[in-house]
């Protein structure tokens, strides 16, 4: 039997200061600018390509729209030039058939230390034209004998953060220092994957995988090994997602509703002012489903705008009240919550519900009131913002929740939710209130697994009948005229209007002044009519009143800055202006425009933006005037943008970077490290197979790393 001798340290803890040119200037650079401390981060940094060093180029040869050459040749002589910022040094080099510049702006006097005149050199970069010149800026220069003796061939080329450019660490660097570790390792890295899981889907060990990351022997080489590490990193993603699902399974169990009771019959049949949906109907009845097993709901349900969620809470929250359980839903904003308190008591009319709205405008003896209905459970179901989640917000027994139009709303605060069902007439302490995420942000279904890997998922994928897709229309702004014109048309038929302009951090003084100077224009435009306006930087009692105005259709126009973007809900609106739309994401587009097209009539988007679109704006805008699928949408954003940055999921965080699978492409993938995961857990419930300790102890290393489930928010 092998004794295990307790290893000292491991290599691949070394820290980066081990490196000979390392000194902790550099490793503090590593670190911050690209998370690296550790011989193991080095050789987890993969290249971002890998290039062929085999083909020379020569000065005659060259272009502008070349991304990289290499070239041999000396260098002639150095000239300094420029003064101050600008200050650079140029070496004029040659390859014997013409010349071209190296110039760098920065470590001067490091570059004519270095550098030898008339020696051999191979230089690389990117070629840019310069007064008529050749040029290329902060190249990679490696002396002849060097690069001979470093090989030809494929290389690795390391992506290196603009800012630790600047301080001269460049792919080569990187190179060397990844060569030098893999040189010092004598082992084969560990793997973390069990045995048979390898057999079984054909992956590369990983310890060939990261090599060949590195060194590939060829294209295939590479692409099996970036698959290996692509599941490897979606699959781990999984086993915690679903591990912790099972254990919050395992640790709270649910109330039951035994029956969907006389409250929910009695608005069925005889409040309901039209027929649910279909897709209503198939909803409601998986989430009765659900709350009748004694398991713990959690449970996304995504609908596109306007499909009627908020009924669907509605007639959930009722089987929960028929059942003796009070109910809350909580929406982002103040304006939201008020909406809901309106829907909510009209579609209820005279039923004996009592329904309150808490948020922190609601103060003194009202709020005191509130809270103690909420304590004696004469308030049955309570609507409002993040207040309601206040500790002080004590209920007599709470048994479901809904959480509205809610990105951000994280696992850990989630979990605060659960304990609130643990109120003074709690039966037992384990048991936790079922809850009900909705979004109306269609999630695209890789990134819904990842990011709500953890809950159950329904969809309203129908809208009510009757609704005529909005009609969305690409105006250049020049057409100023014709757009006064159809909202004249529309506001003569007794329509309202909104006009939205972009409103983002950094220009925030110039959008609002974009605002109010068109709000004068349209004052200008329509003398007879009467404009709202609303922006973020108004009083929120201001803000409300304006809001109230165009809602209760005193005014026909709301111009607004986006904080019309979520939920609000005029069904009389029937055209929106969006102006400056080149400046919007796709799904901002969608939520916007999910605004109108809420009643009977048909609706109308006008996107009207500049003449100067780039080609991603153009197609955005192109998705936008051809379909009001919000899940082809999500799809084609997620495409063009990559998923790590969607709007409304990057403050939700993915609770963890993803290094290398990419959940725009990697859909496959994903689906298939969730079907492992879930199987794995299934024949190891307790984590005690020794063919999976490797694996369980590389997941909790991860964990360490970059996981902390209580930060998530
Ligand atoms: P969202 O899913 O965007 O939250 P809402 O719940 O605000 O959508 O519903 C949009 C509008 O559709 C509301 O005016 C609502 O009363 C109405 N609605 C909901 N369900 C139906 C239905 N089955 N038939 C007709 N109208 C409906
Ligand atoms: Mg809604």
């Amino acid at each position: 039997m092998k004794v295990s001798v307790p290893n000292p340290m491991n290599v691949l803890d070394y820290p980066v200061t081990h490196l000979a040119n390392v000194g902790e200037t550099r490793a503090k650079q590593l670190r911050e600018g690209m998370g690296i401390t550790t011989y193991g981060d080095l050789i987890q940094y993969y290249p971002s390509k890998h290039i062929d060093r085999s083909r020379f180029y020569y000065t005659y040869e060259l272009t502008t729209d070349m991304p990289y050459v290499q070239l041999r040749g000396q260098i002639l002589s150095f000239e300094e030039e420029g003064v101050g910022r600008k200050r650079r040094i140029v070496g004029h080099f040659s390859d014997g058939h013409g010349i071209i510049d190296l110039v760098w702006f920065n470590g001067l006097q490091y570059v004519e230390r270095t550098y030898k005149l008339m020696t051999d050199y191979v230089v690389f970069g990117k070629p840019t034209m310069f007064r008529d010149r050749f040029n290329i800026t902060h190249p990679e220069i490696e002396s002849a004998e060097r690069f001979s003796r470093s090989g030809l061939g494929v290389r690795p080329y390391y992506s290196v953060p603009e800012k630790l450019q600047k301080r001269g660490i460049n792919t080569r660097m990187m190179e060397q220092w990844v060569s030098t570790v893999f040189r010092v390792i004598h082992e084969p890295l560990p793997e973390t994957l069990p045995e048979y899981l390898l057999r079984e889907l054909r992956l590369m060990s990983r310890d060939e995988a990261i090599r060949a990351m590195h060194y590939p022997q060829s294209a295939d080489h590479l692409s099996q090994a970036s698959y290996r590490l692509k599941f490897e990193e979606l699959f781990f993603i999984q086993l915690n997602i679903l591990r912790y699902a099972r254990e919050r399974n395992r640790r709270y169990a649910g109330y039951v509703f035994t029956r969907v009771g006389e409250l929910f019959n009695d608005f069925y049949y005889h409040h309901l002012p039209f027929p649910l949906t279909g897709a209503q109907k198939r909803v409601i009845r998986e989430i009765y489903n659900d709350t009748r097993t004694g398991r713990q709901m959690n449970r996304l349900l995504q609908g596109d705008v306007g499909s009627g969620k908020t009924l669907v809470a509605l007639m959930s929250m009722l089987i929960a009240l028929g059942c003796g359980f009070q109910a809350c839903i909580m929406a982002p904003t103040e304006i939201l919550a008020e909406q809901h308190l309106d829907t909510f008591r009209r579609f209820l009319g005279d039923m004996p519900v009592r329904v309150e709205l808490l948020t922190s405008s609601i103060k003194g003896k009202r709020r005191e009131s509130i809270l103690s209905g909420l304590q004696t459970g004469e308030v049955q179901i309570l609507v409002g913002t993040h207040a309601v989640i206040e500790d002080n917000v004590q209920f007599r027994q709470l048994g479901f929740v809904v959480i509205d139009e809610q990105h951000r709303f994280g696992v850990a605060q989630r979990a605060k939710l659960w304990n609130k069902g643990q109120g003074a007439g709690a039966h037992s302490f384990y048991k936790a209130p079922h809850v009900l995420v909705m979004t109306a942000t269609p999630i695209p279904r890789t990134l819904a697994m990842t990011v709500y890997g953890d809950l159950d998922v329904s969809v309203i994928d129908e809208l009510p009948p009757g609704r005529k897709p909005i009609q969305t229309i690409h105006h250049y702004e020049n057409r100023r005229e014709e757009l006064y014109r159809g909202l004249r048309q529309q506001i003569s038929l007794g329509r309202q209007a909104y006009i939205v302009y972009p409103l983002i951090k950094e220009s925030e003084k110039m959008d609002l002044q974009n605002l109010e100077e068109g709000y004068q224009e349209f004052q200008k435009a329509f003398p007879d009519l009467r404009i709202s306006m609303v922006h973020g930087k108004m009083k929120p009692v201001d803000k409300d009143r304006e809001m109230e105005r165009f809602v209760s259709g005193e005014t026909q126009i709301l111009m607004a800055t986006t904080v019309i973007e979520v939920g609000v809900n005029v069904p009389n609106a029937s055209v929106m202006a969006i102006m400056n739309a080149e400046r919007f994401g796709l799904a901002q587009l969608h939520q916007l425009r999910g605004r109108v097209g809420r009643g009977a009539d048909q609706s109308y988007c006008i996107l009207v933006t500049g003449f100067k679109l780039s080609g991603d704006t153009r197609r955005r805008i192109q998705i936008m005037c051809e379909t009001n699928d919000g899940f082809e949408i999500a799809e084609e954003d997620m495409r063009l943008r990559g998923p790590g940055d969607l709007e409304g999921t990057q403050q939700s965080g993915i609770p963890f970077d993803l290094h290398i699978a990419n959940l725009a492409r990697d859909g496959q993938v994903v689906q298939l490290a969730r079907d492992v995961a879930k199987r794995v857990l299934d024949s190891d419930p307790d984590g005690q197979r020794p063919e999976h300790a490797a694996m369980w102890r590389a997941l909790s290393d991860l964990n360490k790393r970059t996981i902390d489930w209580s930060a998530i928010s």
